[in-house]
């Protein structure tokens, strides 16, 4: 079975840039670890250096009892400014006080071998010259005096408290910046240097655009930017400026990024990806220089292809009223971005690439052309395209013979490509935790049913009334919406938990651009059904309905206030596509209006109550039939509904497969 666990980590990840290679004679990047080094072989080497040479300390009474009498010493010298006396021992003695030096070997120890400490109060000048006139002659010693400065030590002493400070400081920043332990690209003097990955023309794992299924439009587009870094003569000849820019829009998960990947692994020149995020750190300035150096660096490669995803981390539009809402190192890494999209001549072979699902939330500046000229749209995938999206993720997995993906598409509309993927993985999983040998079509419906509904927990404890009422609310929903010729055909009706849902009605929507007044007043009609049955049935209501009535007051909001499906409101629309208007703070309508509007929406809703209560009593025999099937099998399908009820007017078909 080839399912892979749910992960979070990004497979296509690529190490990190090392700053080491040299391929175009480039100098090396400067690395604060050679710092560490040499500071620690400078430490070390002092240490072996003054170990060798550095004399014993012994005691007064040795040197003037054993020493001085048996003729051994050659000189002594007086340190003034140190209160201690050092020893010069004769070379041929020497072997005499090997054991004061441990296992080194007395030739190679230099002169001063010894010294002693003597107090402030000791007359030096009186005592040396009293036990060297006791000597005989040939056993006498010189008397020196001499002042030492320890320059080294003292330097050391000084720098240790600031050089602790230091190391402590650059810990810190390491720590800070989040790049610690990152192959090359560590520390604070990386902080400023663009977090980019690059993907060159040998890098494993490439991803071309054969593993791209449907977004044929989105495609074209895109390979022709590869185009352009390919054969920009062919353009410029006839005097055309290559775009700087494109800008892929789409809801998450419809393959934005895997697009751009693909262009990666297919233009064969140098491509850089990030996230927009990457630019933000706490440090100010840090977004700019950031944009600055990734810029530098797409130069220096050019021709070549920088993928920002997820712009809209930095590109949100800047604040007006400044102060308030403004987020000032943002908005500096956005004028720098700007800056840099603008500012280099449009022939210098850098394409900017880049993918959000805010595209309203942008920067006006930022979309306008001359920085991303061309804005890529890509969908949700339709039918046709969620088959070739299965295509692709079937590849790799044993599933049955002649297995039918084109059912699998019609059973999926709405899901991205992304969904695509995991309903794959999780069907293999499935198909796995039951050891089986190959994916069956069962294994699927259950994954599709898994991503849609969650989790079945049939464990939760249900007393047999709450059932009772939850099978009538689901029959109630399942009635109406077969018995209405607009609604979305449904599929089945569940009365096992899922989720946080106790039951649950699933319909297969029509694939549409556009909705018509009465396709949403059906389908209200039908969501409005659960509740409508439990008053008829059980004449009371229960708190179950809270969804369904979220949903309904949403759209009813929408139809009057949006669509302009009200008569009475006529044909206005309050909606703001610029997404700038964030906090609702003015309301662009009157007192009056909005009376108007939630007296709308209030009728709205209650026509539809009034329908969906007319539909079940009319039908209650058929319906009462239907909740008592579904009481006993808790689970129904659309085949069970077309024996109770008929055949379904206007039953929608799929024809485009
Ligand atoms: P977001 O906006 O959330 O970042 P996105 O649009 O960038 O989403 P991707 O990361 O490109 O989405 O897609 C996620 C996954 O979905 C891909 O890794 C791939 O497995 C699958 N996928 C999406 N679209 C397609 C497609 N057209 N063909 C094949 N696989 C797809």
């Amino acid at each position: 079975m080839n399912g892979t666990i749910p992960s979070t980590q990004n497979p296509q990840s690529a190490p990190k840039q090392a700053p080491t290679p040299l391929p175009n004679g480039r100098k090396p990047r400067f690395n604060p670890t050679w710092i560490y080094i040499i500071l620690c072989s400078f430490l070390v080497y002092l240490w072996v250096f003054n170990n060798g040479s550095s004399p014993v300390q012994i005691q007064w009474i040795d040197v003037k009892e054993k020493m001085m009498p048996a003729g051994d010493i050659e000189k002594i010298t007086l340190i003034t400014n140190l209160n201690h006396v050092e020893v010069y021992v004769k070379k041929d003695s020497l072997s005499k006080y090997k054991k004061y030096f441990g296992f080194k070997e007395t030739d190679h120890i230099t002169a001063p071998q010894f010294y002693f400490v003597i107090p402030s109060t000791f007359d030096a000048d009186t005592k040396f010259g009293e036990v060297r006139q006791q000597l005989p002659a040939g056993k006498k010693f010189s008397i020196e005096t001499a002042e030492r400065r320890d320059y080294i030590g003292r330097v050391l002493e000084w720098l240790f408290v600031p050089a602790l400070l230091l190391f402590v400081w650059l810990l810190m920043f390491r720590r800070m910046s989040g790049t610690a332990g990152v192959p090359g690209g560590g520390g604070i003097f990386s902080v400023g240097r663009s977090k980019a990955q690059l993907f060159d023309k040998d890098h494993k794992n490439k991803i071309t655009f054969q593993d791209v299924a449907g977004l044929e439009e989105a495609k074209v587009e895109v390979m022709e930017i590869v185009d352009f870094l390919k054969n920009p003569k062919k353009y410029t000849e006839l005097g055309g400026k290559i775009p700087k820019g494109a800008l892929l829009i789409g809801p998450p998960g419809t393959g934005k990024t895997l697009l751009a990947k693909a262009v990666a692994g297919e233009a064969n020149v140098p491509f850089f990806s990030l996230s927009g995020s990457d630019f933000v750190e706490m440090f100010v300035g840090v977004g700019a220089s950031r944009v600055r150096d990734l810029f530098r660096q797409a130069k220096e490669k050019a021709p070549c292809i920088v993928f920002i995803d997820e712009i809209d981390a930095v590109g949100r539009a800047r604040s007006k009223n400044g102060g308030f809402t403004s987020n000032d190192e943002r908005e500096n890494t956005l004028n720098q971005l700007l800056t840099e999209m603008d500012g280099f001549g449009s022939n210098s072979g850098v394409i900017i690439l880049a993918a959000t699902n805010r595209a309203d939330i942008l920067d006006k500046a930022l979309l306008r052309a001359g920085r991303f000229d061309r804005q890529i749209h890509v969908d949700l995938p339709e039918l046709k395209e969620r088959f070739e999206i299965f295509k692709v993720h079937l590849r790799g997995l044993k599933i049955t013979d002649g297995f039918d993906i084109a059912f699998l598409a019609k059973q999926t509309p709405g899901f991205s490509g992304a969904d695509i993927a995991n309903v794959c993985n999780e069907a293999a999983l499935i198909a796995a935790r039951k050891n089986k040998s190959t994916i069956e079509k069962q294994d699927f419906l259950d994954a599709v049913d898994r991503i849609i509904g969650g989790l079945e927990r049939k464990s939760k404890i249900i007393t047999k009334e709450e059932k009772r009422t939850i099978a009538y609310h689901e029959a109630g929903h399942a009635t109406v919406s077969w018995l209405l010729e607009h609604a979305n055909p449904l599929l089945k009706v569940t009365i096992i938990p899922r989720g946080r849902a106790l039951g649950a009605a699933w319909y297969l929507p029509e694939e549409r651009q556009i909705t018509t007044t009465e396709q949403l007043l059906d389908e209200m009609a039908a969501t409005l059904g659960g509740r409508a049955a439990e008053e008829l049935v059980f004449s009371k209501i229960s708190t179950g309905a809270m969804n369904d009535l979220e949903k309904i007051t949403k759209q009813a909001y929408a139809m009057v206030s949006y669509f302009g499906m009200s008569e009475k409101v006529g044909n206005i629309s309050y909606y703001d596509s610029t997404g700038q208007n964030e906090y609702g703070f003015n309301r662009p309508y009157s007192e009056k209006t909005a009376e108007l509007l939630d007296h709308e929406v209030k009728k709205l809703i209650d026509v539809s109550y009034e329908k969906a209560k007319k539909i079940l009593t009319q039908h209650k025999a058929e319906f009462s039939q239907l909740a008592e099937l579904l009481l006993e099998r808790e689970v129904i399908f659309s085949e069970d509904l077309e024996q109770i009820f008929g055949k379904r007017k206007n039953m929608h078909q799929h024809e485009l497969l």
